[in-house]
């Protein structure tokens, strides 16, 4: 599932958020329940080596680690303190449709600077191998 995706304002709503923290670590007895992730923005975004690891689906801010007392309310707000998101002092479903479009404005600013940073991730990459590849055959040449 990409993030960047259009497809991805069905995470606006809580149930849909819920749906994929299956298979996440803490469960009972702790602060960081599923419920308490999804109402506090976050997707379960697990990778191979890191299942706990959950996404804010406004902001994109990427939090592991978790600890059963962590509060993914206050974890959001101090990880991320510009997210709109996690701002809000009303649910999704309250909003006016004014308020809906200034906040998926908000939203398409984050997904412009993550797809930016992805892209300039990729190409600094990029150029290390390239870098390593001519500092390569330069050595062999001498
Ligand atoms: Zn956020």
């Amino acid at each position: 599932m990409d993030p960047l995706n259009e497809e991805h304002t069905r995470m606006y709503f809580y149930e849909n958020r819920l749906k994929t923290f299956e298979g996440w670590p803490f469960d009972e007895d702790c602060k960081c329940t599923p419920e308490n992730m999804a109402k506090a923005g976050f997707i379960h975004t697990p990778t191979e080596n890191s299942p706990d690891v959950a996404m804010c689906f406004f902001c994109f801010k990427e939090l592991e680690g978790w600890e059963p007392e962590d509060d993914p309310q206050r974890e959001h707000k101090s990880h991320s303190p510009t997210c709109h998101f996690i701002a809000l002092t009303k649910t999704v479903e309250e909003l006016t449709v004014e308020e809906f479009f200034k906040l998926q404005k908000e939203r398409h600013k984050n997904i412009i600077v993550k797809s930016c940073n992805q892209a300039v991730g990729r190409f600094e990459e990029a150029a290390k191998l390239r870098r390593a590849e001519i500092l390569k055959t330069t050595l062999e040449e001498e």
